[in-house]
């Protein structure tokens, strides 16, 4: 007996409309991004009312950028989000994952009545079955190896510009200092930051930018053997609030007395550090400070609270916070701070710790900078993830080969449901990539399949390859993550039986509803 039939009469009970419609959504999503998937993806141009243009060939951003869509789909452009947070990699290839899921999972439903929970849970061991077999795949790879140039290679292998790119990050990631793993584990968020900069050429620099302009043009624009002090105090003496408070001619006298004389002290003490570079990330600066800075031609600039920490781990600068703390050991050291004035950027190069890069991005327009950015931090999280998990053969090569080997699992009769809308999904990417690349994608699938276990089909022949071996390889983790994101889908859209109408679901109309 199949399992099918034992579901059929529960089955019978269960209404279509919803599981239809939700279904067509994300199946509907998926279309507007699969045929950007793989190499020889095209890509979108989006419009918006203004008549505001974007070319694309970035899953997240077509997502992002669409118009009020199905409710479902909403769903699955979040869950593609939150591909792109985890890492930042991999999100076509999750939504494509998920419709297939999807579709499998709706036909098991209708057309053979399982029900279906029975689906869900399928899917749910399906989707672990197959993590399992590709963490069993992976091989690990190093900073030097040549395997990162290629899995940072295949990473933006769609991406406008792709190979320059690549170099670009490969050459950031390999003159970082990594010494001081986060937790063991490669953490570019905090060694690698990506810029884009119109006007600029793209390059790496051994180093940060902080994206302004020094206190005043009159001051040196650049300074060697940077002694840097961190500054968080407090440096507005007088507060606004005291002025609305006192207006008696002899008051405000004595407190502008003061005020000054408070400032000249504060400035006073800062140099007496030693420091060469005052950047300043106080809430408020009073005017007396900030003149005072420069008439001493100390070289200053006010940064943001998040550059804070960067320019601490960079240079070893302890961030003061009360006047005690102003002392020589809370600076930190570069070996040149600089400002490029015709953009308005400070560098700060050869830092104590040697710790960060920063590549930066040109483009001749807004759009071409902002996708090649977006680009260059898929290299970045793809070279993370795959130092961090480990690589797997690319081209949907690595899904593929996971199917026969989950169908020798032997499962148990409802695993083997949730066998078959992953082992959908699994196929669908190389397929995707080789319908995208011109060829009968399914015949070429079949083909594959045949094939020993790295081994796909090249994009530009059509003929069997390695991926392993042509350097084709993606990082484990992305393809995890976007399994299981598509499985998440699948799940909560193959439970649904039905859509209403709802009055008010705001948190706050929840939670009242609650009580
Ligand atoms: P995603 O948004 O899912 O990252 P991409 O458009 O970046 O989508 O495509 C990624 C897929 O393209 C991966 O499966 C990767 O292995 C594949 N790919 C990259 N280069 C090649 C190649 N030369 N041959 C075959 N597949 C490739
Ligand atoms: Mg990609």
């Amino acid at each position: 007996m199949s399992n099918a039939s034992v579901w059929r009469p529960m089955a019978q009970n269960i209404e279509f409309d919803a599981l239809e419609s939700n279904a067509n959504a994300v199946i509907a999503v998926a279309d507007t991004v699969r045929t950007t998937l793989g190499p020889k993806g095209l890509d979108k141009l989006l419009i918006d009312q203004a008549m505001n243009r974007h070319v694309s060939n970035d899953g997240v951003t077509i997502l992002l950028s669409l118009k009020t869509i199905h409710p479902v789909a909403r769903m699955v452009v979040e869950i593609a989000e939150r591909q792109e947070q985890l890492v930042g990699d991999g999100t076509t290839t999750a939504v494509v994952m998920a419709a297939e899921m999807v579709k499998e999972g709706k036909r098991l439903i209708k057309e053979l009545g399982v029900h279906p929970t029975k689906v869900v849970e399928g899917i749910e061991s399906g989707v672990h079955y197959a993590c399992e077999l590709l963490e069993r795949a992976a091989r690990r790879i190093t900073v030097d190896g040549v395997e990162l140039e290629h899995v940072v290679n295949t990473s933006l292998a769609s991406k406008l510009d792709g190979k320059r790119l690549a170099s670009l990050v490969i050459h950031a990631i390999r003159s970082v200092n990594h010494n001081a793993l986060h937790n063991g584990s490669y953490d570019f968020d905090r060694s690698i930051k990506v810029v884009r900069r119109m006007n600029v050429d793209d390059k790496v620099v051994s180093g940060l930018i902080l994206e302004r302009g020094r206190l005043d043009r009159d001051l040196p624009p650049e300074v060697r053997d940077a002694r840097i002090l961190l500054c968080r105090l407090d440096l507005k003496p007088v507060k606004e609030s005291w002025l609305k408070g006192n207006s008696r001619y002899e008051d405000i006298l004595t407190m502008e007395k003061d005020r000054v004389a408070k400032a000249k002290e504060m400035v006073d003490a800062m140099l007496a550090t030693g420091a060469n570079v005052i950047l300043i990330a106080s809430p408020e600066i009073d005017d007396a400070v900030e003149n005072l800075l420069i008439s001493r031609r100390v070289f200053g600039a006010l940064i943001s609270t998040d550059e804070i920490e960067h320019v601490a781990r960079y240079t070893g600068a302890k961030p003061v916070r009360i006047m005690d703390d102003l002392r020589q050991d809370a600076l930190g050291h570069a070996d040149r701070v600089y400002e490029d004035e015709d953009n308005s950027i400070i560098y700060i190069e050869g830092g104590k710790n040697r710790n960060i890069v920063t590549i930066v991005v040109s483009g001749t327009t807004k759009e071409t900078s902002l996708e090649r950015w977006r680009a260059a931090r898929d290299g970045v999280n793809a070279a993370e993830a795959a130092l961090n998990k480990g690589i797997v053969a690319g081209g949907g090569a690595a899904e593929l080969h996971v199917i026969d080997k989950m169908k020798g699992l032997k499962l148990k009769g409802l695993e083997q449901v949730g066998v078959d809308v992953v082992a959908a999904a699994l196929e669908s990417i190389m397929r995707q990539i080789l319908t995208n690349a011109g060829f009968n994608g399914l015949e070429k699938v079949m083909t594959a399949k045949a094939l020993p276990d790295t081994f796909g089909i090249d994009i530009n022949t059509g003929e069997p390859i390695d991926m392993m071996e042509a350097g084709v390889l993606d990082p484990l983790l992305v393809k995890t993550t976007a399994l299981k994101a598509a499985g998440e889908i699948a799940k909560a859209v193959l439970r649904i039986d039905r859509n209403l109408a709802a009055e008010d679901l705001s948190q706050q109309a929840l939670s009242e509803s609650k009580r």
